[in-house]
């Protein structure tokens, strides 16, 4: 058993153990097939806590998970009989407008930065889903409505703050600490905690965007299109091809509820006097092949970032799985149209996200993330609220992605797209030739793998 009361002397934030009544609320994490039961959970306020708690369960000899949001599927960010790290207390941001750049604390979600940045006209690359938190986002690498333009997340770092696993504290950048900034760059939580992270701001603020939804039989005709359009279109345009079910409720039409359908989420970024020029080969296409639900529309960038947050609640069942693609070919089609028939919930989706464009305009060596050539990251996710649906959503998944793997790039997945029981040599593959020098990193900065509650560079 853990004593507590060696860590408070050097601790500001809340202690919460098993004997307390907020125990099961505190240990809970957005996916809720994950239950574990760490021996306290230590909500941090600043650096000096993360610091404490850090020496506290080194010297304990007891696990350590680290946790911004939860949000991630794989649970990783709790563990059993350890401690669970909590940043949700060090939450701020701080533009420089003239600087271009936005400080925010590790334990935001990015819908805080889409706060702080909005009435500036600016944004940071992140995610589709602004409920996220920035920094497993950003650690693994990060990309969403705008990556074509302005790259992934970690494109778009400047520097961070990072506790080390022997509680020192430093500041790196492409300046300082060179290594590890490159190795936390993709490589997810291995190397230390951050605790601030300072990125530089796009100018994009009114989107056109919004989902255009097709019919089923519809899905050879368009996703040949989509993939000959996204690797030749400008890079403020962006859409990514989704293969799900119309949800019950508004905003979408009632005669279309629970409708299986292939569309396209879009988000045009560029200036507004180019967007009919931009738009044309999307209307000339529409013409021709009309959607059965047509959602676009002029708005915000933070309005789009949040479209999704009602609908993924936390505390459903999740289980996901990713792979990176170069193209879009008959038998790639072949396999989504027979996965999507037997769906087990309508809350299960496939969602392909265009990572090309300034994505590729980094070389594969200068971050951790080590596939910029693929032009699509794809993650199916298999989603219910009832837990007695977890083992159906669980191996629909895993069906759908085995019949696809053998179309894919070959180069693995995003790292935030895949799960504990993944084998370790898809750690390897997703980190290709980078994997080596991430061993090394590992090896000078945490050689006994303090930090192993991740998709883990082995020491
Ligand atoms: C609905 C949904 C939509 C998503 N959409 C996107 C998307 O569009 N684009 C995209 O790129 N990803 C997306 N993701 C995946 C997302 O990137 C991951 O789930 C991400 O890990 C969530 O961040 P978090 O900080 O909440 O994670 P957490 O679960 O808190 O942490 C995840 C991992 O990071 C480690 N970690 C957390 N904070 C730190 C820190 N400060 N220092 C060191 N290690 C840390 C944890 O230990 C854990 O290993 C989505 C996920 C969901 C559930």
């Amino acid at each position: 058993m853990l004593d507590f009361g060696r860590l408070k002397s050097g601790f500001s934030g809340e202690i919460v153990s098993r004997e307390d009544s907020d125990y099961e609320v505190a240990r809970s994490v957005y996916n809720a097939n994950i239950d574990k039961k760490p021996q306290g959970i230590l909500y941090c306020k600043n650096e000096a806590d993360v610091i404490s708690a850090v020496n506290f369960a080194r010297d304990a000899g007891v696990a350590i998970a680290v946790r911004c949001q939860g949000h991630n599927g794989s649970g990783f960010s709790t563990c059993d009989d350890g401690v669970i790290i909590d940043l949700s207390g060090i939450k701020y941001t701080r533009v420089d407008n003239e600087a271009n750049t936005v400080r925010v604390g590790a334990g935001c979600k990015w819908a805080d930065v889409d706060d702080a940045t909005a009435c500036f006209g600016k944004a940071v690359s992140s995610g589709v889903v602004s409920s996220t938190g920035v920094s497993g986002l950003t650690l693994g690498g990060g990309h969403g409505y705008i990556a074509r333009g302005y790259g992934l997340a970690i494109d778009n770092l400047l520097e961070v703050d990072i506790v080390l696993s022997n509680g020192s504290y430093i500041t790196a950048s492409e300046e300082k600490n060179t290594d590890i900034f490159w190795g936390i760059r993709g490589g997810g939580g291995n190397f230390g905690i951050v605790t601030s992270f300072l990125f530089e701001m796009a100018p994009v603020q009114d989107v056109f965007c919004g989902l255009m939804a097709w019919d089923l039989a519809d899905m050879e005709n368009t996703f040949t299109w989509y993939d000959q359009l996204m690797k030749t279109a400008r890079n403020d345009l962006y859409g990514f091809y989704a293969v799900q079910t119309i949800p019950p409720g508004p905003p979408f039409p009632e005669d279309l509820y629970l409708q299986k359908f292939c569309g396209i989420m879009w988000c045009y970024y560029g200036p507004k006097e180019e967007f009919d020029e931009a738009w044309a080969p999307i209307k000339a296409f529409c013409e021709e092949n009309p959607p059965v639900m047509d959602g676009t529309h002029w708005g915000t960038l933070r309005e789009l970032n949040a479209a999704f947050n009602e609908l993924y609640p936390a505390g459903e069942q999740w289980y996901w799985k990713g792979d990176y693609f170069d193209s879009i070919t008959d038998d790639v089609i072949a396999a989504h149209s027979k996965n999507i028939q037997d769906v087990p919930t309508w809350k299960c989706a496939m969602h392909l996200y265009p990572v090309n464009g300034a994505c590729h305009n980094v070389s594969a060596d200068s971050t951790a993330w080590n596939d910029r050539s693929s032009n699509y990251s794809m993650v199916i996710v298999g989603v219910s609220p009832d837990a007695a649906d977890f083992e159906n959503i669980k191996s629909w998944a895993k069906r759908y992605w085995k019949d696809l793997n053998p179309h894919s790039s070959q180069t693995g997945s995003y790292v935030n797209w895949m799960m504990p029981d993944e084998d370790h040599s898809r750690v390897k593959t997703a980190y290709g030739s980078n994997y080596d020098r991430l061993v090394r990193l590992k090896r000078k900065y945490d050689p006994d793998n303090v930090f192993h509650m991740n998709h883990n560079i082995v020491p």
